[in-house]
Formats: C-alpha cells, sequence, structure tokens
C-alpha cells in the first residue's frame, strides 16, 4: 500500500484523537466523584433501612405502652371500687378484712406494672434518640448526595463536551486520508488495543514498544518514502518521521 508522507503523518493525528476519545471513556467511567455518589447513596439506603426498621420498634413499643397502661387503669378502678366499699363501712368484718387484704395485693400489682410502663418509657426514649440520630444522619448523606450527583452531572458533560468536540475534529480529518489506508488503521486499530498507527522512534516501534532488528530497520529504511510500512512484531502502521 502507498501513501504520501503528509497522509501518513495525519493517521498519527487521528490516532491522537483516538486515543484521546478513549481516555475520556475511561475517566467518564471512572471518575471519582461517581464512585464518591455510589458510596454515599448505598450508605444512605442503609441508613433509611435502619430509620424504617427504628419506627417500626418504636410503633411496637407504643402499642406495648398502650396495654400497660389499660393494665394500670383496671388496677387503680378495683383499688378505687375497694377503697369506696371499705369507706361505707359497709359489709361484715370478715368481708371488710378481705378488702383490705385484697387492697394490699392491689397497691403491690400496680406498683410492679407501674415499673413495667416506666420501662416501656425508658425504651421509647432511647428508640426516638435512635430515629433522631437517624434522621440527622440520613439528612446529613441526603445533602452530601445531592451536591455530589451535581458535581458529577458536572464533570460527566464537560467530558462529554470533550468527547464531542474530539469526534467533529476526528470527523474532519478523516476525509483527507486515502480510504484504504483509513479502513486498514480502523481494522488495526480495533484488534489492537485502540492502537492502530505508531511512530518509528530511532528504532522502536511506540506501538509495541519492542526494538526493531537491524536488518528490519535497515530495509524499512531503505524504502520508499510513500510506502505504507507495518511494524515486523505488532503489525501496527509505522510511521518514520524524519
Ligand atoms: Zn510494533
Amino acid at each position: 500500500m502507498k501513501a504520501s508522507r503528509a497522509v501518513q503523518e495525519k493517521l498519527l493525528a487521528l490516532q491522537q484523537l483516538d486515543s484521546d476519545l478513549l481516555q475520556i471513556k475511561h475517566k467518564s467511567i471512572t471518575l471519582p466523584v461517581a464512585k464518591l455518589f455510589e458510596e454515599v447513596s448505598k450508605e444512605l439506603a442503609g441508613k433509611r433501612d435502619l430509620l424504617v426498621a427504628a419506627k417500626t420498634e418504636r410503633d411496637d413499643i407504643k402499642h406495648e405502652l398502650s396495654r400497660a397502661e389499660i393494665d394500670v387503669e383496671q388496677v387503680v378502678s378495683r383499688i378505687e371500687r375497694d377503697e369506696k366499699r371499705l369507706s361505707s363501712g359497709q359489709g361484715a368484718p370478715k368481708e371488710l378484712e378481705q378488702l383490705q387484704h385484697e387492697l394490699g395485693s392491689l397497691a403491690k400489682r400496680r406498683a410492679e406494672l407501674e415499673e413495667v410502663e416506666l420501662e416501656i418509657m425508658v425504651r421509647i426514649e432511647s428508640v426516638d434518640m435512635r430515629i433522631k440520630e437517624l434522621e440527622s444522619n440520613c439528612k446529613e448523606l441526603e445533602s452530601q448526595q445531592s451536591e455530589l450527583a451535581v458535581k458529577k452531572q458536572g464533570e460527566l458533560s464537560d467530558l462529554d463536551l470533550t468527547s464531542k468536540k474530539t469526534s467533529e475534529a476526528r470527523s474532519a480529518l478523516v476525509p483527507s486520508i486515502d480510504a484504504d489506508l483509513f479502513s486498514l488503521y480502523e481494522k488495526i486499530r480495533l484488534s489492537a488495543d485502540g492502537i492502530g498507527a505508531a511512530k518509528l522512534s530511532g528504532n522502536q516501534c511506540l506501538g509495541c514498544n519492542l526494538t526493531l532488528n537491524a536488518a528490519d530497520l535497515a530495509r524499512i529504511k531503505a524504502l520508499a518514502d510513500d510506502e505504507v510500512v507495518r511494524c515486523e512484531e505488532c503489525r501496527r502502521i509505522l510511521i518514520r518521521l524524519d
């Protein structure tokens, strides 16, 4: 294949644009801010789950509290009823004695139930504190998340713009390269890690970084200027610069 030196050198400019595009693509999928955004989102989701669980726990304890309150109320109303009967002085002495005995047990029962009620209230207080902390965690993470989302979007838009400009420059360059040379370049680029053409620097191919042996180098140097040369090692198009 033959192509003028000037056209061959255009392949290097094209290679630069293609390498840039590859780098932009790599950057856009490995943005540190995107990774941070994912981490914060994951942490937020975890805290939200814990918050839902804590609220459910609080609802359950509140039901427990209502039941305990009803228990206390029942005992209190029995005490009141017994006290009324006792103060009325009506009934046989044995009956009154029984009432007094019952009042003693009821007072003990009431104290026990009030103790249970108090324990439940302490538990509500502690779960309330946990909810408050989780709510503040979520709020903090939400604000971090939205800041990161804006930053990520900004960086992605910048990369997108650079990518568009690079693609435009590429489209403008391609028509100035011979069609068969361009398709050879494309074929190699797509099968060789994105590099279709590379400089020959001294005796080294900058595509594969291997050095050419003296015989190959002498043969290449003897070739006409418009001869398209391929690296013997990586088969990429070798561009000889003066
Ligand atoms: Zn090579």
